[in-house]
């Protein structure tokens, strides 16, 4: 398998900017990957000839693969070809077949076609022509100095179609043999990030393939493990020897793989049990159940909710007594007991849930921001948690929506 290290350059002031996202950069790296090619720099580069010319000096030492999008177009600030022929040297020529297709592009629409557009058929001469088959500027593969470089147009649409129909292919040969990337996202729920991380720490250190990252994502804790090999069941054997070792010792922690997320874990266990729910929403205001609807087959499982986020919405519309808010607050274990036992009688499902906290950012009946109480009850066996959230205010609502899955997964695996 031969190795390459590429690279990707995106050229276009609206990127610096921040007019536009460099989607283009993260789309390649990844169609890359999994051609079994090391990206090792994205790089963005304003519409000005000097410091294109710099960029692409500096990948000519550094890459062997140099992928530039953008730039390609008919007006002046259009200067990728320029900046690279003052690399180069290179020649350029009108490639007639472009060139025939935007006249006709033109012409077929009753409109001028301007000196400029003519600029847009304009290709290095010896350079392989990709044809444009949604757009006008055709792309080309240039080899300069045993480096290879794929000029591609800034528009995403044209120039996936440019990678998928041509480019990825023509990788595909050079590396030789077919390579497999594969991925697998492990998660986890009950364990933080920097103790997940000290017990598999050696294995961390140790990787080489698959690769092993941790990551905390605003859902959750996850680690990737991504494969390279030269078969599919290669690849699913390396992913499934690294992950036996990971869940040795974290698996206690370990809910779902890929898609199995905490919701539909939970949604799986509530079928699998036949069992439906109810949930009573003051701080969270209605995410716990919108999440819970996304699932494809909710309607089996999920009876529906009721934000009772005023107190006299929970008292008088959920049943909250009247002594237990004078008695303990809103913000109490009591209250939430009573939301969870409540919204599940009202509404008839086997399991309710309440959520009751101060998101802030001001403090609530003397407790702190982030005091989250969680109730969830069969009717008979109540499970009340207690949380101490950090972050702002809507960080602290979506932290307590995500706790309630995790503390409703563990009650229904009881
Ligand atoms: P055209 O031939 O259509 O003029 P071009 O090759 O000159 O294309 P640009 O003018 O640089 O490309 O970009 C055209 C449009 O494509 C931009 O306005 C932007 O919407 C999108 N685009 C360019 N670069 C990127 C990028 N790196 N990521 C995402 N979108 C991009």
């Amino acid at each position: 398998m031969k190795q390459i290290n590429g690279e990707i350059i995106a050229v276009g002031t609206e990127l610096l900017l921040g007019q536009i996202a460099n989607t283009n950069a993260q789309w390649i790296s990844s169609e890359l990957a999994d051609c079994g090619v090391n990206v090792f720099y994205h790089s963005v580069v304003g519409d000005n000839l000097a410091r294109v010319t710099a960029a692409f000096s500096l990948a000519a030492e550094r890459s062997d693969l140099i992928i530039v999008t953008g730039g390609l177009g008919p007006t002046e600030d259009d200067l990728t070809r320029e900046a690279f022929q003052s690399l180069s040297g290179l020649d350029m020529e009108i490639h007639t077949p472009s060139m025939d297709y935007i006249t006709t592009f033109f012409q077929s629409r009753g409109m001028d076609m301007t000196e400029n557009n003519r600029r847009q058929a304009r290709v290095f001469t010896g350079a392989e022509v990709i044809p444009n088959e949604v757009g006008m500027a055709p792309g080309m593969v240039v080899t300069y100095q045993g480096k290879t470089w794929i000029f591609l147009p800034g528009v995403p649409r044209e120039m996936k179609q440019m990678m998928k129909q041509f480019v990825i292919p023509q990788i595909q040969t050079w590396i030789g043999g077919t390579v497999l990337i594969k991925s697998t996202v492990l998660r986890f729920a009950g364990i933080g990030e920097a103790k997940l991380e000290d017990v598999l720490k050696d294995l961390i250190d140790a990787q080489t393939n698959p690769t092993i990252a941790p990551l905390a994502q605003e859902t959750g804790l996850i680690i990737r493990l991504t494969a390279k090999a030269e078969s599919l069941q290669q690849a699913e054997q390396l992913l499934h020897d690294t992950k036996e070792k990971i869940l040795e010792r974290v698996g206690a922690y370990f809910y779902g793989s890929d898609e199995e997320t905490l919701e539909h874990r939970v949604a799986g266990l509530l079928k699998a049990k036949n069992q439906t729910i109810a949930a009573a929403e003051s701080l969270t205001g209605g995410m716990f159940t919108e999440q819970l609807i996304s699932i494809p087959g909710a309607a089996m499982i999920c009876k529906g909710g009721i934000i009772s986020y005023a107190e006299d919405i929970k008292r008088d519309v959920l049943g909250v007594a009247r002594e237990t808010i004078e008695a303990e607050g809103t913000i109490s274990a009591a209250c939430a007991t009573e939301m969870a036992s409540r919204v599940r009688e009202l509404l008839q499902a086997d399991i309710g849930i309440g959520f009751t906290g101060v998101a802030g950012p001001d403090t609530s009946e003397g407790q702190p921001v982030g005091t989250v109480y969680i109730c969830v009850t069969n009717g008979t066996r109540h499970h009340v948690e207690k949380l101490l959230l950090q972050g702002g205010r809507n960080t602290i609502r979506k932290r307590a929506m995500i706790k309630g899955f995790e503390i409703l997964m563990r009650y229904l695996e009881d």
